[in-house]
This record gives structure tokens, C-alpha cells and sequence, in this order.
């Protein structure tokens, strides 16, 4: 007979897990620097103004309407669906225009990754390797590794540049068997804040067309990286007019800091309409076993916030001061490492982009932090930025310099 007692305890989730320790720990001046998640000057979580007005709105539309708490379809609501491909693909190569794309709301930019890798698993195959950047986020192995694919991983980080392996990637997908899978982050790479230029995204698409490889990009950070959704969506939106029929997975938990509400946005491109209607028939059939249909609140949300001009007016300056606390931020920090006389070169605080920055400090330097001087962030010397504030900012600098002196 089977007993739940044969089953060991599983290691806890290396970012989640250390959000335990930190709420255990005591001392007054300790900092979360682990879970990507905006935080103002203040250390508190930050509700967009935007989103207030647009939560008041659908609750003032009625909590009689017969409609309000019934089911979505299997691929959500209509209305978020439309804003959210058009937020991110613009008018890039007339995807939109012509019908050519299979849209889904799903849950967040986990659920429209996890819906993606099931696709290819299910229509291109187990043993096509999916490459993803080394490093990546640490949840994308398992996700790909539980849809069945097999996981490969490309040059991305230069430990020495503390840059971008330009080289070493083109080399990777140029020696990777043709027709395989790669996976991008389109903007604000976590965990190291280092994107590919344009030019750079440009050879990068070339060698991908000349090699036949599909292209998977996860978009969770659009608006949030540089202040600007439509600076954000480049290197997808070139990569759209270059002929890739990619697959997108849209996370709107940062840039509208909805992170527990779930809003996310699963889009292929499709060669024709008819094809986009076959596939979205496909991915309807993949949803529909795992959780039926998508939640509602927070899709709403966003939908009335982009679809609203004023609101989506009021939305894009208050995305874009979350992005400049943060780049106001590693400039502070840089700045205070200076004074406390390190000699080191923090450069790359200030270049990376969007909310992480790739520090540098090794395992033993991140374990000191934590034990000494109770600042907490993943072993990989990964520093959520969000966490920092112009409070935190000195003692934070002041650790650093003791740890990596
Ligand atoms: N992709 C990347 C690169 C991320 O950093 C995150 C969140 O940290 C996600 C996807 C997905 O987040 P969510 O499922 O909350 O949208």
C-alpha cells in the first residue's frame, strides 16, 4: 500500500525560502534584497494609483450586472487580450492587422511560459532542446523540465566583462542543431540586468533565421526596465519584422504590480489567419484540462487601465517613476560604495538593467551578508533593487564594502 510517509521533504524554493528567513530575522535594520518585487522609498509595496481608479470603476459598473464574477473562456477576456498584443507588439509586421496571432490570457508570465513549453512539447516535440541563457531565472529549468523538453543553455554572462557573451551566444545558436528552440528574455534580463544592444539583437535574429530556430521570448518586465513600454518591446518588435513567428509570454505582475493577481498574456505569431485559428484551437485544448480559464479581477484591471487613454496616460508615468527609483537607486548605490573607499569597480550597478542587479559578490560574500549583517538575496549575489532606498542605501553600501574588501 502506498503511504504518504515514502515521500521526503523537498528542498524549499531557494528565492521564497529565503523570504522565511528573512521575516524570522529580528534585527531592526535588515534588508529583503530576494524577491522581485517593487517596493517605494519607504520599503512599503506600492498599489499604482491607475490601478486603484481602475479597480473602483469595474466595482462602480456594478456589482448587480449579472456578469461580474461569472466564468471567462478558456483564454480569458477579450478585451484584455486585445490591449495586451497591442502593448506589445504595436504595429510590429502588421501581426495584429492581419489576424496572424493566437492569443490566450493566462496566468501571469509562469503560466504563459509553462503553456508554451507544453506547445512545444506536444507539437514540436520532447527531443527538439529548448536553450536557455546561462543564467536564467531559476523557475524557467523546471518549468521546461517538467513539460518534458530537453533543456540546453546558451552563452549569455561574461563573469569577466561583467557583460554580455556576445560572442559566445552567437556561437551557441550557430552551433546548436538546427530547428531547436531558444529562449530570450526581451527585456531586463533576471538575474544579471544585461540586455543585448539592438545591433546585437539584429545579428542575434539572423543567425536564428539562418539556423531555422524558434523563438520563445518572456516578457516580464515590459515598462518596468527603462521606463518605456515601447523602448521595452524592441528587440520583440524587431524581432516580429525580421519573420519569426514567435511565441510571447507577457507578465503584467511588475510593470502594473499586479504580481498576485495573476495577469498574464500567451501570443504566437502564425503565418495566416487560418493558421492562428488552428493553433489558438490547439492551446484551448492544452488550458483547458489544467486549470479551465483564467482569473478575472486583474485581467480586468489592465484592461481598463490600457484601454482608457487618460488611465494609460496616468499608467505610463507611474510605471515609468518605478523604473526611475530603481535606476536612481544603483546610482546611489554606486555612489555610496565609492565613499566607503571601495576600490572595486560597480560599473555594472549602473549599466544593468530593469529591477536586478547582477552584483558579482560570490557565495561566501552573500552568506557573510546575511550572517553578519542581516541582508538577505540569492547565493548567485543577485540584488533585487527594489529593496534598496535612499534609508537602506548607506548600510547596505557600507556591508557590501566589508564583505568584498
Ligand atoms: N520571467 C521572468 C524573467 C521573471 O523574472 C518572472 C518573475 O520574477 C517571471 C517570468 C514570471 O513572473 P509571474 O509569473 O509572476 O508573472
Amino acid at each position: 500500500r502506498w503511504t504518504a510517509d515514502k515521500v521526503p521533504a523537498g528542498p524549499a524554493d531557494p528565492i521564497l525560502g529565503l523570504n522565511d528567513a528573512f521575516n524570522k530575522d529580528t534585527f531592526e535594520k535588515k534588508i529583503n534584497l530576494g524577491v522581485g518585487a517593487y517596493r517605494d522609498d519607504n520599503g512599503k509595496p506600492w498599489v499604482l494609483p491607475s490601478v486603484k481608479e481602475a479597480e473602483k470603476r469595474l466595482i462602480e459598473k456594478g456589482w448587480n450586472g449579472a456578469y461580474q464574477k461569472e466564468y471567462a473562456g478558456i483564454t480569458g477576456i477579450k478585451e484584455f487580450n486585445d490591449a495586451s498584443v497591442l502593448f506589445a507588439y504595436g504595429s510590429a509586421g502588421k501581426v495584429i492587422e492581419e489576424g496572424r496571432l493566437a492569443v490566450a490570457q493566462v496566468l501571469s508570465g509562469t503560466g504563459g511560459g509553462r503553456l508554451a513549453f507544453e506547445f512545444y512539447a506536444r507539437f514540436v516535440g520532447k527531443n527538439v532542446p529548448i536553450y536557455m541563457p546561462d543564467p536564467t531565472w531559476a523557475n524557467h529549468l523546471p518549468m521546461a523540465k517538467d513539460a518534458g523538453l530537453s533543456l540546453q543553455t546558451y552563452r549569455y554572462y561574461d563573469k569577466n566583462t561583467v557583460g554580455l557573451d556576445f560572442n559566445g551566444l552567437c556561437e551557441d545558436v550557430n552551433n546548436a542543431k538546427d530547428g531547436s528552440i531558444f529562449m530570450f528574455h526581451a527585456c531586463a534580463h533576471n538575474p544579471t540586468g544585461v540586455d543585448p544592444t539592438i545591433e546585437q539583437w539584429k545579428e542575434i535574429s539572423s543567425l536564428l533565421k539562418k539556423k531555422n530556430h524558434m523563438v520563445f521570448l518572456d516578457m516580464a518586465y515590459q515598462g518596468f526596465a527603462s521606463g518605456d513600454a515601447d523602448e521595452d518591446a524592441r528587440a520583440l518588435r524587431m524581432l516580429v519584422e525580421d519573420g519569426h513567428d514567435i511565441i510571447l509570454a507577457q507578465s503584467f505582475a511588475k510593470n502594473f504590480g499586479l504580481y498576485g493577481e495573476r495577469v498574464g498574456c500567451f501570443s504566437m505569431v502564425a503565418g495566416s489567419k487560418n493558421e492562428a485559428e488552428r493553433l489558438l484551437s490547439q492551446i484551448k485544448i492544452l488550458i483547458r484540462p489544467m486549470y479551465s480559464n483564467p482569473p478575472i479581477h486583474g485581467a480586468r484591471i489592465v484592461a481598463t487601465v490600457l484601454n482608457d487613454p487618460a488611465l494609460n496616460k496616468q499608467w505610463y508615468s507611474e510605471c515609468k517613476s518605478m523604473a526611475d527609483r530603481i535606476i536612481d537607486m544603483r546610482k546611489l548605490l554606486k555612489s555610496n560604495l565609492e565613499k566607503e573607499g571601495s576600490t572595486r569597480n560597480w560599473d555594472h550597478v549602473v549599466k544593468q538593467i530593469g529591477m536586478f542587479c547582477f552584483s558579482g559578490l560570490n557565495p561566501e560574500q552573500v552568506d557573510r551578508l546575511k550572517n553578519e549583517y542581516h541582508i538577505y538575496m540569492t547565493k548567485n549575489g543577485r540584488i533585487s533593487m527594489a529593496g534598496v532606498t535612499s534609508k537602506n542605501v548607506e548600510y547596505l553600501a557600507h556591508a557590501m564594502h566589508q564583505v568584498s574588501k
